[in-house]
């Protein structure tokens, strides 16, 4: 078998490269590789891309995440985001591939408290929002073997993330302020990587399998509960801080402005992946956990 990888520097695309690698054949990509063309801003170079390798397997795990960013650049971020994913869908319909694309909870206007379930109606509130569910569209417009996994809260061990970041201001001064009213579940990049890889084995071995799915860890917390979590773990490894758990101040959205809107309620229900793929996801705490056993 052979499996394209899309994105292959990004948080998940570099531990999809890991993951991937057992199922077969694996040919990853970024937007700078020299051999082949995989850049999302030049839509028209991607269709032949994914004709010379012809692989049975497209993981696409590049995007425009930048979330505030996109506000300012909404076309860069629709080409990103949207008309490059439906260039790769249409591609790989023609060759009889399964393509895995993800997306975000961002597609959600973040109202109620009850986790989104896969049919609940849209309403994304920002660039990138709208951008991410145009291209869930698209590719399963033009690729009836699809599989769409929104997610949430990605962090990975490698380069920076919320967790790193929470630390070092720990260190350097006595008191933080965290957001508390906005929920969802940080979700690692190598557990996202890793339950792909097993539903792209069940689903090209049950082709009913193919769709949307919400793929998060367990449970669920705020940015205060998440920082708070950091700060108890870093102390009780021996970590010296300046601010303790205790002193991490809740504090409303509406206390750090941003040029995106983001959506309150975050919460995603994952029981029709976990049922669909007999796969348990679990509690964020444990992949936050062992991730910062990697970084202290
Ligand atoms: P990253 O930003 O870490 O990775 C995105 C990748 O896309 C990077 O390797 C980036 O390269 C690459 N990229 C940027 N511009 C281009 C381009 N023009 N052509 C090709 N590739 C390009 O994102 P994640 O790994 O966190 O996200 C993976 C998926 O999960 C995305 O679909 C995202 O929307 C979704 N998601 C992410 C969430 C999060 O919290 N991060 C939450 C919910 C969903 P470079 O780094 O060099 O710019």
């Amino acid at each position: 078998m052979k499996l394209l990888l899309l994105g292959k520097g990004g948080q998940v695309g570099w531990e999809l490269q890991r993951s991937l690698a057992p199922l077969g054949e694996l040919v990853a990509l970024d937007f700078d590789s020299a051999e082949l063309h995989a850049d999302f801003s030049r839509p028209e170079q991607l269709a032949d891309t994914v004709r010379q390798v012809r692989p049975d397997v497209i993981v696409n795990a590049a995007a425009h995440t930048a979330v505030d960013k996109a506000e300012s650049e909404p076309d860069v971020a629709r080409k990103l985001n949207a008309t490059s994913p439906g260039v790769v869908a249409e591609a790989a319909q023609q060759i009889g591939a399964l393509m895995v694309h993800y997306s975000t909870d961002y597609v959600f206007d973040g109202s109620g408290s009850a986790p989104w379930r896969e049919d609940d109606a849209t309403g994304p509130l920002s660039v990138y929002g709208r951008t991410k569910l145009e291209g869930e569209q698209l590719v399963a417009a033009h690729c009836a073997r699809h599989l769409i996994l929104r997610t949430s809260w990605v962090y990975a061990a490698r380069g920076g993330n919320f967790a790193k970041t929470m630390l070092r201001l720990a260190k350097e001064r006595e008191r933080l302020t965290v957001i508390d009213d906005q929920f969802g579940a940080p979700t690692g990049a190598e557990l996202l990587a890793d339950v792909t890889a097993h539903a792209i084995r069940d689903t090209l071995r049950d082709p009913a399998k193919v769709g949307l799915y919400h793929v998060v860890a367990g449970g669920e917390t705020t940015w205060h509960g998440y920082a708070r979590f950091v700060l108890e773990q870093a102390e009780a490894a021996g970590v010296a801080l300046k601010a303790s758990p205790a002193a991490v101040d809740p504090v409303p959205t509406s206390a750090f402005p941003t040029p995106a809107v983001r959506p309150h309620n975050s919460r995603l229900d994952t029981s029709k992946f976990q049922s669909t793929f007999g796969l348990r996801l679990p509690p964020w705490q444990e992949g936050v956990a062992r991730m910062l056993r990697e970084t202290l």
